[in-house]
């Protein structure tokens, strides 16, 4: 099923779902009866936030054209270790 769109001349524009490649130039509007044009816009394509495009593209690409390291990455920096003092009274293992 695919979203055709249609504009009545009072109405205004509406939508029918119908069947891919069934869409008539013209149809009633389930409206006032009167004959609507048929509206041809984009197809209905869903859209990614920037981000996950960017992620989304780089997996694909690593399947074909990896990137290549010359060197060890650096250490992930890691928060210092806050000390609480509660913690020398836990059991040991
Ligand atoms: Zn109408």
């Amino acid at each position: 099923m695919a979203e055709y769109q249609y504009r009545c001349p009072v109405c205004g524009p509406w939508s029918a779902r119908l069947p891919m490649g069934t869409a008539e130039a013209a149809r009633e509007c389930p409206g006032c009866g009167r004959s609507s044009a048929r509206r041809y816009t984009a197809p209905a394509l869903n859209r990614m936030p920037a981000t996950q495009a960017r992620l989304r593209l780089r997996e694909e690409a690593s399947r074909d054209a990896p990137e290549v390291v010359t060197a060890v990455p650096p250490a992930v920096r890691r928060r210092p270790v806050v000390s609480d003092p509660r913690r020398a009274t836990l059991p040991r293992p």
